[in-house]
């Protein structure tokens, strides 16, 4: 049963020091600055990406500065979240390396412009929902298997609860992802696992950039474009790191099956 923390000091509570964690498509973007929080609150992370170059360099360059002062405390392994025994073998490095398994964040995800779903092939919308529902369904499973206590963290969209015409593989793959948070923290919570979501609206990742490359050709300001929000400028990586961050702590430790919204306010309008 989850303890209560009224007597414990917020910087007990915020301290993920003795925890072991993995982050999927941790090489890059939401996910390397997930990294990031996550080791300079004390946790151990594995880096896990099918970008094994990046996800080794991302790695390499947190570890340099990570609290406990020794190396070896972020590491990196190449796992396509589609490949499920690489998925679970990643779960075992991180229980046989450090001794336990105690945050899984699923944040890999692919985000390709669908668009009119009338033209889109059965291919692409399948390989889409490998990554972004099985690859999450995967992650959560092996990472539940292997935990005694702990907190899962899927990352989802603002998609999760509104549709956009032209991606509708995406939507309907974070539309899974929040019901797919929901119910595994049905199942997990009385294990004293935390299943919690976040969902970003736009956020300036490489992925973004990527895919906002040829309207940035054409001419669109994709700085002013993605500066659009209440608070007059763009999402990064780190307004939903620390979020992840914060969700999987003890501060957190009441917080089960939500997905928080994290738009600057968007969605409110
Ligand atoms: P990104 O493209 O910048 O980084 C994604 C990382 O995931 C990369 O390192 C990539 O190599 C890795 N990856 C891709 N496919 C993988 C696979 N099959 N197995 C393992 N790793 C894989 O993306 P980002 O913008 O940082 O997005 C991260 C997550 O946040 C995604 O789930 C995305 O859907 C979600 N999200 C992003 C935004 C946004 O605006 N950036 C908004 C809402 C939700």
């Amino acid at each position: 049963m989850i303890p209560d923390f009224t007597t414990s000091s917020l910087s007990d509570l915020f301290s993920l020091q003795g925890r072991n964690a993995v982050v999927t498509g941790g090489a890059q973007g939401i996910g390397s600055q997930t990294v990031r929080r996550l080791s300079e609150l004390g946790a151990r992370v594995i880096v896990a990406d099918i970008d094994d170059v990046s996800a080794e360099a991302t790695a390499l360059a947190i570890d340099a500065t990570h609290p406990l002062g020794t190396s070896g405390n972020v590491l990196s392994a190449k796992v396509d979240v589609t490949d499920t025994t690489a998925v679970a073998a990643v779960a075992d490095l991180c229980c046989s390396m450090w001794g336990s398994l105690d945050i899984w964040i699923n944040n890999a995800g692919i985000f390709p412009t669908t668009g009119p779903a009338i033209d889109a092939d059965d291919a692409f919308f399948q390989h889409l929902l490998a990554v972004n529902v099985g690859g999450t369904f995967a992650g959560a499973r092996e990472a539940a298997r292997r935990m005694e206590r702990g907190v899962i963290v899927n990352v989802a969209s603002t998609t999760s609860f509104r549709a956009a015409p032209g991606i509708s593989a995406y939507v309907t793959s974070k539309h899974a992802v929040l019901g797919l948070t929901r119910s595994l923290a049905l199942e997990f919570g009385p294990r004293d696992i935390r299943v919690v979501g976040v969902a970003p609206g736009p956020i300036d990742t490489p992925g973004v950039q990527d895919q906002l490359a040829p309207l940035k050709a054409a001419g669109l300001d994709v700085s002013a474009h993605m500066s659009r929000t209440p608070l007059g400028r763009a999402g990064q990586p780190d307004d939903i790191a620390r979020v992840i961050a914060f969700l999987t702590t003890d501060m957190a430790a009441w917080i089960n099956g939500d997905v928080i919204v994290i738009d600057a306010g968007s969605h409110a309008g």
